[in-house]
């Protein structure tokens, strides 16, 4: 189908968006990659007056090392982050979820920021972020605010971006002393989406057991969450078998599984154990 009429403005600077997006707030959306938005217009489930392109104001993308953090703009690309040297030795989780996201033109043009303003319930980033808690900064006429990514993703498709507000960058608190990453999915053999996603970050003790463990798991529920009971079953043991084969059993405690036409309710529970626990193998095999 072909979306409604729109009009289209391309900001040079943040404020400039800014000042836009509050002069329609009713009309206006913000154009990123343009990779969920635009589907969703040429099915005429958003018919925007007015979009305002930000993937070229330039001050937006970027990732930083500044201090004990890593700075994420959010026009940064899927592919920017999945090839990134920097974030490939001090926060491989990053780059390992973003190879994971669709296809190459989908990673060229599909941008974080879009990504968890967006909040699909399959999408991929949601669960990196949530795992390695994040703090997204939003800006808006009012000013600037920082939410915990705990509670930015509110429900499906639904953040806690208010009207006039853009998400501006990710901020991750370096990962350190001992610890494994990996981001694992299954994708759907058509979208590429996750019908199961599972990013991990384990931090260990000196003596080889877990200190603690962050399990993000995305494509399972209408949004994505933090598995807090595998985490628990984890922290303290050794990670062997038995630990994770215990652990991974409340992958789903506290959601309620999606169910479609490619996988059930029960089977996608079966995948989202399945996955939890290869994920976290790798993870452990990875700790430096
Ligand atoms: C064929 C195909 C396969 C895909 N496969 C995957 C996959 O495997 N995994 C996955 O996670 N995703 C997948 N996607 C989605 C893709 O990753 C999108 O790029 C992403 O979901 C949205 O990012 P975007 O930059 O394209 O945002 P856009 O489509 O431009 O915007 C999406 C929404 O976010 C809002 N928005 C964008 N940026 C901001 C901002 N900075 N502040 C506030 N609001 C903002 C827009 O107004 C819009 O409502 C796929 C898409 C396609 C077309």
């Amino acid at each position: 189908m072909i979306p409604t009429e729109f009009d289209y403005k391309v900001p040079a600077t943040l404020d400039e968006a800014i000042s836009l997006l509050a002069s329609d707030l009713d009309g206006a959306k913000i154009l990123a990659g343009g990779h969920s938005l635009i589907p969703a217009m040429k099915l005429r489930l958003a018919q925007p007056q007015l979009l305002i392109d930000i993937a070229r104001i330039k001050s937006l993308s970027y990732i930083r090392e500044e201090a004990d953090r890593i700075l994420i703009g959010a026009t940064t690309t899927h592919y920017e982050l999945e090839s990134s040297e920097l974030l490939k030795r001090i926060c491989p989780l990053l780059p390992d979820c973003g190879k994971s996201i669709g296809d190459v033109q989908v990673r060229n043009k599909g941008t974080i920021g879009g990504s968890l303003a967006h909040s699909d319930p399959a999408g991929d980033w949601p669960a990196a972020i949530l795992t390695l808690d994040a703090e997204l900064v939003l800006v808006g006429t009012n000013g600037e605010r920082t939410v915990n990514a705990d509670s930015f993703f509110v429900n499906l498709f639904t953040t806690d971006l208010q009207a006039g507000e853009i998400l501006r960058e990710i901020r991750i608190t370096k990962p350190a002393g001992k610890f494994g990453q990996t981001y694992q999915k299954v994708p759907h053999p058509a979208s590429g989406f996750a019908v199961v996603g599972i990013a991990v970050h384990l931090s260990m003790n000196d003596d080889g057991s877990c200190k603690s463990a962050a399990i993000g798991v995305t494509g399972v529920s209408t949004k994505a969450y933090r598995a807090e009971a595998v985490e628990s079953a984890l922290a303290g043991t050794n990670l062997d078998d038995n630990a994770i084969a215990n652990a991974v059993a409340h992958v789903c405690d506290g959601i309620e599984a999606n169910g479609d036409l490619y996988a059930s309710r029960d089977y996608r529970s079966h995948l989202a154990q399945v996955h939890t626990r290869r994920a976290i193998q790798t993870a452990k095999a990875r700790v430096q």
